[in-house]
């Protein structure tokens, strides 16, 4: 019997399993994917957004804000790849400088510091690859970059260590109430608990269905395609650079992100499909031409992958985060959609806030164990000092051991991956969890390495290792 169960674990159950994990409540998470951030949360722009775009009053607007103001401690805690770059929405017009006065005024309503409009001089110097047709910007000081899957593991690995239990492969399909406790089943194991909170993000609404109180809205799933240029392309930005919203959208932007890449995207476009994250060429050539006209230089042949992601736009037009008018102690959090990153250390707040009002005993925790695990955070070697380095390589030889070359990730790294407190057994976990496969050459050379440390340190069958889980072996026989 658990105090709560979150039903997902993206960003938005992470964060609320973060924030529970400091009180003397007993968590549990169950998540239909494999692994922690297996949805949105894993295919963002991953932009830590300042708060000057959600309309005044809403609940967004409030999130956002404080969100964005509690992410710079909970990374440097956790030891997040985070980075307090600032943000700058390029103009081109008088429409332009007209909209983005707008964004300013709506910014400091919203309560967002710094926010300055600056002149193309400036902003020349401040972003020299800016398209010289550009007049003025948005400086935000406030906004940054940040690993959005990185972000999740760090603050489910901490709650984890403070003792909340992590369900995968439960892909929640009954919900029963007995008038005291929920039972929540996936067809084959089953929980129970007084308190229940919905972040299933995309699938927010079927959990609603499920549960006998739809929402009074609906989820819109729209896919946004990205490119992922090399490092050595990161010259090119070292802001945010979005371009001015118009009636079509938010356009497209070009960004660092927190572990020196340059990113380009989103389109958006809806989809049937809410698991539709594929890549179209319309789509890249759409984000091409937008990144051409925000920075005219930029080398589009510099990509090393392309992905997407699925938004999921409620309707409604604002975070849904409720109690459930029909159900006792039942929460639901959804329509989480952009900026349900930077908002979500705010997010899990105040959903903590919520269960606390309907009666959750919530008294702080003997021993709070402050970062990822008891022994501390996670650094793999490339992040390492020189000192650090030389007495990791003393400590153990395997960070001499260089198995991504790209990313000069060590087999020690790999192993260690594979131990932590929500453990990676796949190939991706790994990839996720060290970016072993994340650099130039996208695996080409690690993969099978990656391979067979998962299969001796987990002590299974070379052909047993999958790539992200059910059904995607990787090798399946011995040809030689
Ligand atoms: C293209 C794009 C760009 C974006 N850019 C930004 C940005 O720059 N900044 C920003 O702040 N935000 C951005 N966002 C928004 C941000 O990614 C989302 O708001 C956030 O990730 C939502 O998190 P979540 O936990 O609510 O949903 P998710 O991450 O989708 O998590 C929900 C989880 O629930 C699980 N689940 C679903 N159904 C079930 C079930 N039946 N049983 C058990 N588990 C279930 C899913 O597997 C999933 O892991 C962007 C989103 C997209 C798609």
């Amino acid at each position: 019997m658990y105090d709560v169960i979150i039903i997902g674990a993206g960003i938005t159950g992470s964060m609320t399993a973060y924030r529970l994990a400091k009180y003397n409540v007993k968590v549990a998470v169950v998540e239909a994917g494999t692994d922690v951030a297996s949805g949105s949360t894993r295919a963002n722009s991953a932009i830590v957004h300042a708060g000057y775009d959600a309309k005044e009053g809403t609940l967004k607007a409030k999130l956002n804000v404080r969100g964005c103001a509690m992410m710079e401690e909970i990374a440097k805690t956790l030891d997040v790849a985070y980075e307090k770059c600032g943000s700058l929405v390029v103009g081109f017009s008088d429409k332009d400088r007209e909209h983005i006065e707008l964004l300013k005024k709506r910014g400091e309503t919203n309560g967002v510091k710094g926010l300055r409009i600056i002149e193309k001089e400036e902003l020349m110097q401040l972003e020299p690859h800016v398209s010289k047709d550009a007049t003025c910007a948005l400086f935000a000081p406030s906004a940054g970059i940040v690993c959005p899957y990185d972000l999740a593991f760090a603050v489910s690995e901490n709650a984890a260590t403070n003792g909340t239990e992590f369900y995968f492969d439960f892909k929640v399909s009954e919900i029963d109430y007995d008038g005291q406790a929920y039972t929540v089943s996936d067809g084959n194991r089953s929980l129970s608990s007084k308190y229940v909170v919905n972040a299933a993000g995309l699938y927010a609404d079927d959990i609603a269905r499920i549960l006998g109180d739809p929402l009074p809205f609906k989820i819109i799933p729209r896919r946004g395609e990205y490119m992922l240029l090399d490092k050595s392309e990161g010259f090119i930005a070292s802001r945010t650079l979005f371009v001015t919203p118009s009636e079509k959208g938010k356009g497209i932007l070009v960004s660092p992100t927190a572990d020196g890449n340059i990113i380009v995207g989103p389109n958006a476009n809806e989809v049937d499909d809410k698991d539709d994250t594929s890549v179209t060429v319309r789509g890249l050539m759409e984000i091409s031409e937008g990144a051409k006209l925000l920075t005219p230089d930029i080398n589009l042949k510099t990509v090393i992958t392309s992905f997407a992601g699925v938004r999921p736009t409620p309707t409604c037009g604002d975070f849904y985060i409720r109690k459930s008018e029909k159900f006792r102690n039942f929460i639901h959090a959804a329509g989480i959609e952009s900026p349900g990153l930077a908002s979500s250390p705010a997010i899990g707040e105040y959903v903590a806030g919520l269960l606390k009002e309907c009666g959750l005993d919530m008294e702080e925790r003997e021993g709070y164990i402050k970062t990822r695990s008891k022994a501390g955070n996670f650094k793999t070697f490339a992040r390492m000092t020189d000192e650090e380095k030389v007495a990791a390589v003393k400590e153990n030889p395997g960070y001499a051991k260089i198995v991504c070359r790209c990313e000069k990730i060590t087999e020690a790294d790999i192993a260690n991956a594979i131990h932590r407190p929500i453990p990676a057994h796949t190939v991706d976990m790994v990839k996720r969890r060290t970016r072993a496969g994340m650099g130039r050459c996208q695996g080409g050379f690690c993969r099978t390495k990656v391979a067979e440390i998962i299969s001796k340190e987990l002590d299974i069958p070379l052909d047993e290792v999958k790539k992200f889980g059910n059904h995607s072996n990787i090798l399946f026989e011995r040809t030689k």
